[in-house]
């Protein structure tokens, strides 16, 4: 898919309810969206597919709503306070502000297009050396030495390299002297961490067991690019699987092939997916993969899975005072209980709204058809079923002669199990088209026969079939093709 369709998907979201840049009629926010009356639902289904798939499908793994505000000495412990940020630089000129990193990748990815492959690989090695020594001298150094210039003023009049701490802080309290500075949350992960003994103690819970959560984040991207690709404000879905110490590499490969498994079974193309092994790892990880998706922008990270030791676990451990260990009362080789530890724990990583995007994205077609002998194209979003903001549309052919209460009992027969839409305006033609370009699965037409025999023509959204059926087997047809089992099972 090129970058041309992918303007096409963008404005096709907004028009047809999906995505709205947020505070519209204002201009909008940077890098803040709305998602709309589409959007709303697909998002939903995408999140219980989430939610389905960790905590339903598997007994040991329970999730939690954590609040978005945390006590400050969490992001302390998480080594967010100190360490959260990202290398900015500003070019003079332009008065512009970049991440200096990206630059340098984009002149990476600048020299594999010109087949300057050895320069690339060597730009790759010194960045990767640069960021992992937090050596800001060296990516300015970089940036110069690879004659670098501001897309904007072209000129290479730059600041020096600065860290930006990447998390929003506001304070808590009515009073502005007792103001305690607080910070919105930039994971989800945090609330897990913290709520460890909760769910363990009471949920009985034995190692290995996880907690699941799905919820708001918040990062001061400095810039944000690609649509919903990089927001100020997201959604992330992360699962903390505790383990014992030891055993942490088995459970990243076992949630390294789950997690890919359950991307593929959204049937976006197995092709469109691949793994990117961090080769320099951060202090406190000993193993970390990203899953990587073929956005119509090239491979980008969707899905991050990270053995992230006992590190997070044991600072909340020592800034908290509080014991956060669990007794295994399991016996070891030798026979005796592995007895108290802190755990080690594999997460999983994944943004909601990436999610959508690459849904979205991979699912949007401009298709050829022949319509009344003419050619002409159509554009459908070839959603998943069960993930489709509206099941079933539901039209009578015309707006009179007892047709619309025909086509209201049919949906009121069907509306307490899917999302049904009704609508008596417009040719028919057009009206499927308008449910093509939303996912509608399924469209019913009632006419005059179905007052004769009972009967309704159904249209299948993907082959643009139609069939003649008794309105007694809509429902049996809907639940074939609609249910969790063709992507849980
Ligand atoms: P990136 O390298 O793209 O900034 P990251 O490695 O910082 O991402 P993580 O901290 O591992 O991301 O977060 C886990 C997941 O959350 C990512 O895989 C991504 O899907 C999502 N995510 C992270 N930052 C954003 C953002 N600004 N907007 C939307 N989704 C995001």
């Amino acid at each position: 898919m090129s970058e041309d369709i992918f303007k096409q998907v963008v404005s096709h979201a907004k028009e047809y309810g999906f995505v709205f840049p947020s505070s519209e009629i204002y201009d909008g926010l940077g890098a803040v969206y709305d998602y709309g009356q589409n959007g709303v639902e697909l998002k939903n289904n995408l999140r219980q597919y989430w939610w389905k798939a960790m905590t339903q499908l598997h007994e040991n793994i329970v999730g939690i709503d954590a609040a978005i505000f945390m006590h400050p000495k969490t992001w302390k412990a998480s080594g967010h306070v100190d360490g959260f940020s990202d290398p900015m630089i500003d070019n003079k000129d332009s008065k512009k502000r970049y991440r200096a990193d990206q630059l340098l990748e984009d002149k990476i990815a600048r020299y594999e297009k010109d087949g300057k492959t050895q320069k690339a690989e060597q730009l790759q090695h010194e960045l990767d050396q640069a960021l992992l020594d937090s050596n800001l001298v060296q990516l300015k150094t970089l940036i110069e030495q690879h004659e670098i210039v501001c897309p904007i003023s072209g000129t290479r009049n730059w600041t020096d390299v600065r860290q930006f701490n990447l998390m929003f802080s506001t304070e808590m309290g009515a009073m502005a002297e007792d103001a305690d500075k607080i910070y919105l949350r930039p994971e989800t992960a945090q609330g897990i961490f913290v709520n460890f003994l909760n769910v363990q103690k009471t949920g009985r819970m034995k190692i290995p067991f996880g907690i699941a959560q799905t919820g708001k984040a918040f990062r001061n991207e400095i810039i944000a690019r690609q649509f919903i690709m990089r927001m100020r404000e997201f959604e992330q879905m992360e699962m903390q699987f505790f383990v014992r110490p030891g055993t942490q590499k088995h459970w990243y490969e076992y949630w390294k092939e789950a997690r890919l498994n359950w991307h593929k079974k959204l049937g976006l193309g197995e092709q469109n997916y691949r793994y990117h092994d961090h080769v320099k790892l951060a202090h406190y990880a000993d193993a970390a993969v990203d899953i990587e998706f073929n956005f119509p922008f090239g491979f980008k990270e969707l899905e991050g899975i990270h053995s992230r030791t006992d590190f997070d676990l044991r600072n909340h451990q020592e800034l908290s005072g509080k014991k956060l260990q669990f007794f295994d009362n399991e016996l070891d080789e030798s026979g005796k209980p592995y007895g108290n530890y802190i755990p080690y724990v594999v997460e999983t990583s994944v943004g909601l709204d990436r999610l959508f995007l690459a849904v979205l994205c991979a699912s949007y077609k401009e298709e050829e058809v022949i319509n009344e002998d003419k050619k002409d194209t159509r554009v459908v979003l070839t959603i998943p079923p069960v993930l489709a903001p509206y099941k079933v549309a539901v039209f009578p052919l015309t707006k009179k002669d007892g047709l619309p209460e025909v086509a209201r009992n049919i949906i009121n027969d069907l509306k307490i199990d899917y999302t049904c839409f009704y609508e008596e305006k417009d040719a028919i033609g057009k009206r499927y088209r308008r449910q093509d370009a939303i996912g509608t699965p399924f469209c019913i037409t009632v006419d005059h026969e179905s007052l004769e025999n009972q009967t309704v023509t159904i249209r299948y959204r993907d082959s643009m079939k139609q069939e003649r059926i008794a309105i007694a087997d809509i429902k049996k047809i809907l639940a074939d093709e609609i249910n969790w089992h063709k992507l849980l099972a």
